[in-house]
């Protein structure tokens, strides 16, 4: 019997680390990356704290990707609370560093996700005017969000979707999403999408789901529905944490697997900076953990 699950089309995907901020954090980041890198991400990227909060960390963490691994690393760069001479500065230090790909965003205010946003006099508003301030840097490659269900501030999904043609139009090529739960909300949006002349690919962002409290909480500040069937799997196992774990991977699985029966080949994954869920979910994508020739795994010691 052949496997029902196994994917007629090359799979690709992509993993999500966020800079750590003490050396046992920085170790399991190391772990997570040793872990997954020999399933051949076609890139990683390192986040960015709400209002640039990270922005040596996240520096530190993308530099050591590019000396240390074989990893193509995209760095994660905001413009809220900075002036666009700011921005620049530190988009010129990544390029001296041999950063090609980054994942131009507006971002959040420290004051947190869903505070009222005000651009900064002299800065860039939003992420479509990042793009084309990075662009106008150099020829990088650029990422940008997407929202299935919508930015929280949008007004509606015209306005959404007008930015993120602006931010095709400036240079973006590919886009990724928020995280979501529903794929047919993600195939509504991909074909709004289409409707308005966007080509880009749109990658789902997947994240697998460590804690569903977690989770729930920050889907209720970014806009993402959970849906009554995925809070009543996990319902009754607060105090089990490893049902809870085979429930995710399960949840996580019947979720790509589907987008894969949808004809979906690329996956953007949250890590959480932990390898163990995305791993399987690889493996079971049909991914495996064998280097291609002549790639070594990550040689990265586990302090700086
Ligand atoms: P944009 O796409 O520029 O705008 C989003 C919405 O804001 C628009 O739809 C519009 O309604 C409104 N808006 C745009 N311009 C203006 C304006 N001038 N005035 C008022 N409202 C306006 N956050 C981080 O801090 N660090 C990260 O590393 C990070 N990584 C992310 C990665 C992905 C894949 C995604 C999907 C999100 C990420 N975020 C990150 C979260 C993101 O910063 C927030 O969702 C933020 O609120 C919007 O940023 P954006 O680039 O998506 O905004």
């Amino acid at each position: 019997m052949t496997n029902p699950a196994a994917p007629s089309h090359k799979i690709s995907v992509s993993f999500e680390f966020f800079p750590p901020k003490s050396d046992k954090m920085e170790e399991s980041l190391w772990a997570a990356v040793t872990r997954l890198a020999p399933l051949s991400p076609s890139f990683v990227s390192v986040t960015y704290g709400a209002g640039g909060s990270t922005r040596e960390r996240t520096h530190h963490t993308v530099k050591r990707l590019l000396n240390e691994t074989n990893l193509a690393p995209a760095a994660h760069l905001t413009c809220v609370d900075a002036t666009k001479a700011e921005v620049d500065e530190v988009i010129r230090q990544y390029r001296d560093t041999g950063v090609k790909h980054f994942v131009a965003l507006r971002g959040d205010s420290q004051a947190g996700v869903g505070g009222h946003y005000e651009p900064t006099p002299g800065g860039y508003r939003n992420g479509a005017e990042l793009v084309e301030g990075l662009k106008r840097i150099d020829d990088f490659e650029i990422s940008v969000s997407a929202y299935p269900e919508k930015h929280p501030e949008s007004p509606d999904f015209a306005t959404d979707i007008d930015l993120l043609k602006r931010k095709v139009d400036n240079g973006a090529t590919r886009a990724i999403t928020q995280f979501f739960f529903d794929n047919d909300v993600f195939e509504r949006y991909v074909e709004r999408v289409r409707r308005a002349g966007i080509y880009i690919p749109i990658v789902p962002g997947i994240v697998p789901i460590h804690d569903f409290v977690k989770v729930a909480r920050f889907s209720a500040a970014t806009g993402a529905t959970i849906p009554a069937w995925l809070a009543e799997r996990f319902e009754g196992l607060e105090e089990d944490p490893q049902t809870r774990s085979h429930v995710a991977a399960a949840v996580c699985a019947e979720q790509v697997l589907d987008l894969v029966q949808r004809g979906l080949s690329d996956f953007h994954f949250y890590t959480m900076n932990r390898a163990d869920l995305v791993y399987s979910i690889c493996h079971i994508l049909g991914l495996r953990g064998a280097p291609a020739a002549g790639q070594d795994l990550p040689t990265a010691p586990v302090a700086a």
